[in-house]
């Protein structure tokens, strides 16, 4: 089976009275119903193996495939995504922390289509996870765990939860410990589950809590060390934030294909909307915001396979750019549609209004944008550009961002949490001199200016002073700057990574790099005189035959048969 298999397989699906049909969305979402044929489908066609490593039987060997699966679903509905890949988040802890019978049984459960469930969030603690007061105390052999999980996605449906629970009563960084709960195994009577709440978005997923009353646990339920819970939990979402984002670049795919549908039979003032020169170069800006974050998500599946040293800045970075940049490219399609993105009943263009409710949610759980860009501002010193690096000992950039580069095998053991130093925007130097060498279409202009734009960040954080706690909003600003600096980089690294590539129509005359980098720039606040033209090239691009399915490398990434 391959992704292209999948994402033909869901659009087969999509028509009237199949599991996908939007219409049967439509009336889940209303009547916030558990879109159940959907995830069935799902499940029949295999998504569950690939949420498993191989070693236990199944089918998860890369990022990137993952990545493509999760975005050809959520392309045509980014609840059932939400829904049906909430077990990838929820086992991550469990393959995260090593070989065990705990792994083994998981895995045999998931490939049955068992749901997991991920619980983190408590009701008056949110991001704060060593503030968690879900305790779990030692009984016998087992534990015993009370407290309540909330909201937590899947929390009724699921089976398994994997819950970071409190084992230090003094908490800190070594007083938590991941329990994986096996609901149908706990005394009856001490798992609870909390009614679903009503959501703004992906109103028919089970968005629910679940509470503990002494739950009695085995010792098998312990993932991991007792006290390595923080550690675990924090590599987990290393993997988890990078996943999440194929969410939101299904939820980009989705929309422009409504804006694209739109734009070419929206006619006023005697003429195609397309013809408006505004309207093309807003549309095109909506594709240089999809295709500068499809740089940076594919940049990241990579660099967990190739720099896993590297993902806890490189995952910070993706999770707090990538939604963010397909919200705004949301906010421009819906612009673009006027009172079609606010009427949910108007034929083809209904399903606009719901993409972009559901989408707000990326930006939020696994950690918000905030959150992200914080931890990447308390690593600023750190990552300093200019800073002298640690010597790095694996391929460079510009090999492993090949789109036939076979990744090198995930090794979980190898992630960490402190930032070691940044392969990708360490290359910046290094790719602009190539582009200069053979610039395409002026590209290397705006490459040049993002270099400036990199050094004056560097003096900036060589200018901050050492403060403790959280980041101040100076701090929290260069975190933003130096997100840009990274995605023009992984911009640029994808480019020279993939001559191959450069006669296709996106990437004719650095068409996609170029849009790439005038918002790289824009986001550092320099708005490049050329950025205009640029964007009204690739509103063309949406409006050509080749732009029915705007992506980097057209196909999503194959999925090894
Ligand atoms: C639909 C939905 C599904 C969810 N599913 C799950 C799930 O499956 N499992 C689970 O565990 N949780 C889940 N959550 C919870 C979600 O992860 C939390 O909402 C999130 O952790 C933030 O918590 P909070 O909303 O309480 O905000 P708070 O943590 O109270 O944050 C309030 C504000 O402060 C900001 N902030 C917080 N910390 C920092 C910081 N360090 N630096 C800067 N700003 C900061 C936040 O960005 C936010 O703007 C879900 C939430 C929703 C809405």
């Amino acid at each position: 089976m391959s992704t292209s298999e999948l994402a033909a397989e869901v659009d087969l699906w999509s028509r009237p009275g199949g599991p996908f049909d939007p219409a049967l969305l439509a009336a889940h979402d209303e009547a916030e119903t558990f879109p159940a044929q959907a995830c069935a489908a799902l499940d029949q066609w295999g998504l569950p193996d690939h949420y498993v490593p191989g070693r236990h039987g199944g089918r998860l060997e890369r990022l990137d495939e993952v990545h493509g699966l999760l975005r050809a679903v959520a392309a045509r509905d980014l609840t059932v995504a939400v829904a049906h890949g909430k077990t990838f988040l929820g086992t991550a802890s469990v393959w995260a922390a090593g070989d065990s019978a705990a792994a083994a049984s998981l895995a045999r459960h998931v490939l049955a289509g068992e749901p997991v469930a991920w619980g983190l969030t408590e009701p008056d603690r949110g991001s704060d996870l060593l503030s968690g007061e879900v305790t779990a105390v030692r009984d016998g052999s087992g534990w015993r765990l009370s407290g309540r999980k909330w909201p937590v996605n899947n929390a009724t449906r699921g089976r398994f939860v994997c819950v970071l629970a409190r084992t230090d009563p003094g908490g800190g960084p070594r007083g938590f410990s991941v329990f994986l709960v096996d609901k149908d195994a706990t005394p009856r009577g001490t798992v609870r589950h909390l009614p679903k709440v009503p959501t703004h978005g992906i109103r028919s997923a089970d968005i629910s809590g679940v509470e503990f009353r002494d739950a009695r646990v085995p010792a098998h339920a312990l993932i991991g060390t007792v006290g390595g819970g923080l550690e675990l939990v924090l590599k987990s979402l290393q993997l988890t934030r990078v996943a999440c984002v194929a969410l939101s670049l299904g939820a980009g795919d989705h929309a422009l294909e409504i804006g694209r549908d739109f734009l070419a039979e929206r006619r006023l003032h005697g003429r195609r909307l397309a013809d408006l020169p505004h309207a093309r170069a807003v549309a095109g800006r909506a594709v240089a915001r999809q295709l500068l974050a499809e740089a940076v998500s594919f940049t990241a599946a990579r660099a967990a396979h190739e720099v896993p040293e590297e993902l806890s800045t490189v995952s910070a970075i993706t999770k707090a750019l990538v939604p963010t940049l397909v919200q705004g490219q949301l906010r421009l399609v819906g612009e673009l549609l006027g009172a079609r993105s606010f009427l949910t009943g108007v034929d083809g263009y209904g399903g606009f209004a719901k993409i972009e409710r559901d989408h707000q949610v990326v930006g939020i759980f696994d950690g918000s944008t905030w959150v992200n860009r914080s931890a990447l501002a308390t690593s600023l010193p750190a990552l300093r550009p200019g800073r002298r690096p640690r010597p790095g000992t694996g391929r460079p950039v510009r090999e492993w961002l090949r789109a036939d580069h076979e990744p090198a095998a995930l090794d979980l053991s190898r992630l960490g949490v402190m930032p070691r130093r940044d392969s990708v925007l360490g290359a910046l130097g290094e790719l602009v001199a190539a582009l200069t060498a053979e610039p395409p279409g002026g590209a290397d202009r705006l490459a040049a200016r993002l270099l400036d734009a990199h050094g004056d960040l560097g003096t900036r954080i060589a200018a901050l002073r050492p403060a403790a706690g959280l980041p101040a909003t100076a701090t929290m600003r260069l975190a933003e700057r130096y997100e840009w600096c990274f995605a023009g980089a992984a911009a640029l690294a994808v480019w020279a990574a993939n001559p191959q590539a450069h006669d296709r129509p996106a990437w004719r005359e650095g068409l996609w790099l170029r849009g790439a980098l005038a918002l790289a720039l824009e986001g550092l606040g320099t708005r490049p005189p050329e950025a205009n033209a640029v964007f009204d090239e690739l509103g063309r691009l949406l409006l050509s035959d080749d732009g029915a399915r705007v992506s980097l490398f057209g196909t999503p990434v194959e999925v090894s048969a």
